[in-house]
């Protein structure tokens, strides 16, 4: 089955191979404490910032997940109000966890078809979360954008989920302060590991807020990198995987290039489509990663089971896009022919 869902989604090839090593190597029950383990954490953030261009002053961190994550930024470097701007599912329940825990968290709804707002009214002065690329209806949000909102607002902090473009599209790490991203979508490995990349602004805030109820209070996490460990036994496979992929995977820029022409390749294909249509009009918004398109519920079903029974998973629409909608993923580790294997069976449909 060649999965097109954006998330878990389908892992590079290499995967069971890369397994198979970790094994033979004693990876799976490596001591989280010991030197090969330090020296597997140094060597996986070195080839983070040389393959994502990750900035060397950025402090990189493994969590379990991204909802882990926005509970970690919610619990760390918010004191009262973080303002939450969005159009989507995940941009939504980041600012529900939040709320939960900073009951004063802010939200800001924008539409589907419109850019993110420039001029927002903003409440607090303390921190700013933006989901960059919108995995449950397929937008995006340009970085020229989050530039411009950076510029207007020098004297907050800016939180970007990156879940599912994070090793798929090219990110100017230097116009962000936290960026984060599970590695099940656009790293193409097994659930269960994201990493969350720091500005050296947002480690002085967390350090000033000094938050440290937590297994996971940002400082304490902090401080336990600086000797290259973790507060809990991580998933060291997970990182080691990440270690593997990454070493092999092309710089970002080259990344990104072929997710673009895949991506126009995608929209050229839709275009002449009578029955299936991109949800998000406005190309300049359009997601680059994750297609969401409209059609008739019933031609989904029917499109959706044909497929699977050729082999092709298409992913369902998300939450209330579940039944108007479906997802297909434009994530690196997809083949070619895989690609077009799908845009053969789709031509049937259009
Ligand atoms: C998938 C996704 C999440 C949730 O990721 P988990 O690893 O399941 O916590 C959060 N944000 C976005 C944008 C996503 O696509």
């Amino acid at each position: 089955m060649i999965s097109f869902y954006p998330g878990p989604s389908r892992v590079h090839d290499e995967v069971p191979r890369y397994v198979k090593d970790a094994h033979k190597k004693g990876i799976l029950s490596m001591n989280h404490r010991s030197e090969e383990f330090m020296k597997l954490y140094e060597q996986t953030v070195n080839l983070l910032q040389k393959k994502l261009n990750v900035p060397k002053d950025y402090s990189v961190y493994f969590t379990s997940s991204a909802t882990e994550c926005w509970e970690i930024i919610a619990q760390s470097l918010v004191q009262e109000q973080s303002t939450h701007i969005f159009n989507g599912a995940f941009g939504e329940k980041w600012f529900d966890y939040t709320y939960r825990i900073r009951p004063s968290a802010q939200a800001i709804k924008f539409e589907l078809d419109s850019d993110l707002p420039e001029n927002l009214s903003i409440q607090s002065n303390e921190l700013i979360c933006i989901t960059h690329n919108e995995t449950s209806n397929g937008t995006c949000v340009p970085l020229k954008r989050i530039k411009e909102i950076r510029l207007k607002y020098p004297q907050h902090l800016i939180a970007i989920d990156t879940t599912s473009s994070m090793a798929g599209t090219r990110l100017d790490f230097s116009q962000g302060d936290v960026w984060f991203a599970s590695v099940q979508k656009c790293f193409g490995l097994p659930a269960g590991l994201a990493v969350m990349i720091c500005s050296p602004t947002a480690v002085s805030k967390m350090k000033q807020i000094g938050e440290k109820k937590h297994y996971n209070s940002l400082v304490v996490i902090d401080s336990m990198l600086q000797k290259w460990q973790t507060t809990y036994t991580p998933n060291v496979l997970g990182i080691y995987l990440l270690m593997r992929v990454l070493k092999k995977s092309k710089p970002i820029n080259e990344v990104s290039r072929k997710t673009h022409e895949r991506y126009e390749a995608w929209a050229a294909f839709f275009k002449s489509s009578k029955h299936i249509r991109p949800l998000v009009k406005n190309k300049r918004v359009q997601s680059q990663t994750v297609l969401a398109l409209e059609a008739d519920p019933a031609d989904i079903e029917k499109i959706k089971s044909r497929a699977r029974k050729k082999g092709l998973l298409i992913g369902n629409g998300y939450g209330e896009l579940k039944s108007s909608t479906f997802r297909i993923a434009n994530f690196p580790a997809l083949k070619k022919k895989e690609i077009k294997k799908l845009m053969d069976f789709l031509k049937l449909y259009r």
